[in-house]
């Protein structure tokens, strides 16, 4: 097998390379997925290990101005910093709320740093796949930290932290004593909760959200990746660049923690089975639409379902009949 052009430079750190396999592993020709597919296979050999990070809050919590003062204070301290996106929001409306405006103009300035905006996609399964593979990219190119951006709607945060080893929440001081709405289920995969813009006229709220939010974390089961303490909530302020060598500090203990408990690892490893499975999932689906006459009856099918002349279940049987696959149910008795 050939060795790809853009490994070298890539595992040397090059930054070019880095956008261009980027580039590459978001393309959905398939000569390109091919490449891609071999490339990552290649890179994955280098056993190279970033801290990835996700981080996810609703348009206007500050995230941006919060990646930009955290990333900068890791590159000061000599760490290597990437910043990808992940805006499901592009899926929809071919527009993207994280990607439109300039943004981390420092960062993006910074020789230890690679940003790396929000691709339009046509589907989550599509972003998931390109997310990760961009992840593992910057791995590859020697980068410590990988954060992974995402907005909080959807379910987004739940493949985030998929393939992430910490998950952060950033929000908003409350005006109220109300929990923000935040889902249970956001909650429950958060490991760290930062509440921003504690500065100003807005601390006293902040402190007050980050008691709240202390207090729900406490009221839920007790995980086993969790050291004691964990998870947390803090208050930061972006703006300001405080509380942000704290939240580093949390981060880098829960972390250690995890490696030497094996629930790094551990992590690692039921992610990567969860991606198989997701992938082959996706394969099976992409290649049967491929075919013209599933597509067609799968379109008439529908269409009767729509019309109420068939039931969706009975439709979906017949569906999975005509290909052949067997209902393991049936088959079995
Ligand atoms: P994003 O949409 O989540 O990326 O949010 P931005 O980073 O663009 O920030 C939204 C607004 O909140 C901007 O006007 C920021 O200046 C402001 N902001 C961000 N962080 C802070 C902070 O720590 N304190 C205060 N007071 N304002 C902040």
């Amino acid at each position: 097998m050939t060795d790809d052009p853009l490994r070298a430079p890539l595992v040397a750190g090059d930054r070019r390379a880095l956008a261009r396999a980027i580039t590459l592993v978001e393309s959905t020709r398939a000569d390109h997925r091919a490449r891609a597919t071999t490339l990552l296979d290649a890179l994955r050999r280098e056993g190279r290990e970033a801290l990835r990070i996700g981080l996810s809050g609703t348009p206007g919590v500050g995230k941006s101005t919060f990646i930009e003062a955290f990333g900068m204070m890791l590159t000061e301290r000599g760490l290597r910093v990437a910043v990808l996106a992940v805006d499901p929001s592009s899926t929809r409306t071919g527009g993207s709320i994280l990607g439109d405006k300039t943004r981390m103009d420092r960062l993006s300035r910074s020789p230890n740093a690679f940003i790396r905006p929000s691709p339009s996609a046509t589907h989550l399964g599509g972003v998931a796949r390109r997310s990760r593979e961009g992840v593992a990219l910057c791995e590859a190119a020697g980068y410590d930290v990988v954060l992974v951006e995402t907005v909080g709607v959807g379910q987004s945060e739940t493949m985030v932290a998929q393939m992430c080893d910490l998950f952060v929440l950033l929000l908003a001081p409350a005006g109220g004593d109300e929990l923000q709405g935040v889902k249970r289920g956001i909650m429950e995969i958060a490991d760290m909760i930062l509440v921003n813009k504690a500065d100003g006229d807005l601390k006293p709220a902040a402190t007050r959200t980050v008691a709240d939010y202390a207090g729900a974390l406490r009221l839920l089961r007790k995980r086993p990746q969790d050291p004691e303490g964990f998870p947390r909530a803090l208050p930061v302020s972006a703006l300001r660049e405080d509380g942000l060598a704290q939240a580093w500090d949390d981060m880098q203990a829960l972390a250690d923690w995890r490696r030497e408990a094996g629930h790094w690892k551990a992590n690692r490893a039921s992610q990567a089975a969860h991606w198989f499975r997701s992938e082959v999932r996706e394969g099976l689906l992409a290649r049967l639409t491929a075919d013209g006459v599933i597509r067609t009856r799968m379109v008439e099918l529908a269409e009767d379902v729509a019309a109420g002349a068939r039931a969706p279940e009975a439709a979906a049987r017949e569906m999975l009949e005509s290909l052949g696959v067997v209902d393991p149910v049936s088959a079995g008795s």
